[in-house]
């Protein structure tokens, strides 16, 4: 090694070409930063760098981190850089060292333990650091082993944050939450409002427990129920459990009457009932204020911090279906259930995104009725075959829909609907709907859409529950098509979508392209999403804060489409008419544009083997992969497993304008 740690990055580089930045004279803080570069470059990878001596020693990780103690990763010792790199993303043209999209993944400070200082580890080559990030927490351990010069073990310390195979601490993504101390006065959320219970799937639903609401707060081993004199011994050990050096959980405290039942009367001072805390909600972790972040996550993040203990107990919810958890409420006893709007933030006082529901046995059975009476939909011809090579029926395609319509309906919800019906399966005839004629039962709900050409006012299907969604595939409708824009904002897209049409090309040249679409998209500082289509091609989503006019998302699409094919002329085409596309892959950003749709992740599509449009994360891209793998026979073990996965196409929305004047600037540059 030279004298000049930075001699071997200078030297791969060409700083005239690279955005890259120039070793300059950056001064380290005081405690030492680390930075993991998500780094899509001919193969995907993370490049984990830590601040030593006024450089950053970097390691690149290809499978990521892991927070189960189990999982060695190999880890590459790569050249040093400059301190510069901590804060730097962007593209590294072709042709250069490393070319390909550097984004920031997580960043934060470490603190090195189990040794004198940093260098004296890494020539000892072992290395154990505690980590403060946003995604990376707790102590993680590199060992050199004999593999190859450069060749290191990564893995996660046995500590409070060592757990499931993911690769972010609460796999929430807490990149949002802006970084406070732990707040000395919170004042709780409350319920703004009463309400009988109902069933919409924006909401979700907690019993509501008899007892003393409580703040918890942890700090280090530190803990106490705010507001008390006392922290009962069983429930400050449980507390001291939370996944979290710090946290202010959100909850109630109960005591237990002889039958186990909680109960008020059992709270009373000199009782010495057992007490058991019932936690659900989260305003703060290690540092981090969650109470911007949607309820959903909290309660994600919450679920994550709370380990099994007896008296501190983690309050589980019901999506949506409120009328059927007010059976399980009579059953257990309990007075009643709160009401949440799932995307309402933690706000201080009384709100109407929490209400309050009284349950009485004299009232239940009368609002709760199950599932089988509610139903207004008797799908018929069940027997009907409608994939004949596998012989899959229309029986099969009710049941794929009600097993995900709980993942599916916010997806469609308030959106015109286009119809394409298969009523004798996918080889038999199909027809185009989107008017909602006269037989359209009164319940099913419509939007009126004025239609360009002729002035004349056409009602559109609106999807917002189970019934209206097997009403339409009860009709034939194998896959559904809706709009861009919802009822009442009709004019504006909520994404930006670009269609990865492949019709007889290879799927390895639709994955190279979809690689490169998230790498232009990230590069200019957006988060998109990806799904297959369920055909033979791929959808990548950018959802959008309101305001956006389809005028802006074509052009902007079309922009990206445009580089896209410039750099991979090879495979990929913005040719329109089919004839000249010699067998490459269609560009289509022409779907940005009113009354044109484009199908939802989970439907099922009308090809052979009743493939299903399923999101997938980008990094699925590096492995095989191929549209038949997800099916209406296969796919439901994903969506049990990993949800939804395309949920942050409706809450994660992003400035477009930004993105315009980045690309503008690629184009340029
Ligand atoms: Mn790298």
């Amino acid at each position: 090694m030279s004298d000049d740690p930075l001699d071997e990055y200078r030297r791969k580089r060409d700083f005239g070409r690279t955005p890259e930045p120039r070793p300059g004279a950056a001064a380290g803080r005081d405690a030492p930063v680390f930075v993991v570069h998500r780094h899509e470059a001919t193969s995907l990878h993370y490049d984990l760098r830590l601040e030593v001596d006024g450089v950053l020693c970097s390691w690149a990780v290809p499978k990521g981190f892991s927070y189960d103690p189990r999982d060695k990763r190999l880890a590459v010792r790569t050249e040093d850089h400059p301190l510069e790199y901590e804060s730097f993303s962007g593209s590294i043209p072709k042709g250069e060292y490393g070319a390909g999209t550097m984004t920031i993944w997580d960043r934060g400070t470490y603190r090195v333990v189990k040794a004198d200082d940093m260098p004296a580890a890494i020539a000892a080559g072992e290395v154990k650091v505690v980590l403060s990030g946003r995604r990376l927490r707790g102590e993680w351990h590199l060992v050199k082993t004999q593999g190859g010069p450069r060749h290191w073990l990564l893995f996660k310390s046995k500590d409070r944050y060592a757990g499931p195979a993911r690769d972010s601490v609460l796999g929430v993504d807490l990149s949002s939450a802006p970084a406070a101390p732990l707040p000395a006065r919170a004042r709780t959320m409350r319920t703004g409002g009463d309400a009988a219970p109902f069933t919409d799937l924006d909401w979700l639903f907690e019993m509501r427990f008899e007892g003393r609401r409580v703040l918890a707060e942890k700090r280090g081993d530190a803990v106490r129920l705010r507001g008390l004199r006392r922290t009962p011994p069983g429930i400050a050990a449980g507390l001291r459990k939370l996944r979290a050096d710090d946290a202010l959980v959100d909850g109630v405290l109960v005591a237990l009457d002889d039958d186990g039942r909680p109960s008020r009367a059992a709270l009373e001072p000199g009782s010495d009932a057992p007490r058991q805390l019932y936690l659900f909600d989260v305003l703060h972790f290690d540092g981090f204020d969650l109470r911007g972040l949607p309820l959903l996550d909290r309660k994600a993040a919450l679920r994550a911090i709370v380990a099994a203990d007896p008296h501190v107990l983690f309050v589980d919810h019901v999506a949506g279906r409120g009328d059927e958890l007010a059976s399980a409420v009579v059953a257990a006893g309990l007075p009643g259930m709160v009401a949440k709007r799932a995307a309402s933030r933690y706000a201080a006082g009384p709100s109407s995104d929490w209400r309050s529901i009284d349950v009485d046995e004299d009232r239940a059975p009368a609002t709760s009725r199950g599932p089988a009476a509610r139903r207004r939909v008797r799908p018929t011809n069940l027997e009907k075959v409608y994939w004949p090579a596998e012989g899959y029926t229309k029986g099969d395609l009710v049941e794929w829909y009600e097993t995900v319509a709980d993942v599916l309906l916010p997806h469609l919800r308030d959106r015109p609907i286009h119809m394409l019906r298969y009523p004798d399966g996918i080889e038999g005839k199909s027809f185009y709907q989107r008017r909602a004629n006269e037989q359209l039962p009164d319940w099913i709900e419509t939007v009126d859409v004025a239609s360009d050409s002729k002035g004349e006012v056409v009602p559109h299907m609106i999807v917002n529950d189970r019934d209206a969604l097997l009403y339409l595939v009860n009709l034939g409708s194998i896959d559904l098509h809706p709009w861009l824009s919802r009822r009442g904002s009709l004019e504006q897209p909520d994404w930006v979508v670009l269609d990865l049409d492949a019709k007889e090309s290879p799927f390895e040249d639709v994955v190279k392209i979809a690689r490169r679409a998230g790498r232009v998209l990230r590069g200019i500082g957006l988060r998109p999403l990806l799904k297959t289509s369920g055909a033979t091609g791929m959808h990548v989503y950018v959802p959008l804060v309101p305001g956006y006019t389809y005028e802006q998302t074509r052009m902007f699409c079309e922009g990206v489409a445009r580089v896209i094919a410039r750099e991979l002329p090879e495979i990929s085409t913005v040719e329109r008419t089919p004839a000249r596309r010699g067998g490459k892959v269609y560009l289509d950003y022409g779907q940005n544009r009113k009354s044109q749709t484009v199908v939802p992740p989970w439907v099922p599509r009308p090809v052979r083997g009743a493939c299903v449009s399923t999101p997938l994360e980008w990094d699925e891209l590096e492995g095989p992969l191929h549209p038949t793998d997800f099916t209406i026979r296969t796919a439901a073990r994903r969506v049990d497993e990993r949800g939804d996965g395309f949920r942050a196409v409706l809450t994660d929305r992003q400035e477009l304008l930004p993105a315009i004047e980045a690309l503008a600037e690629w184009v340029r540059g």
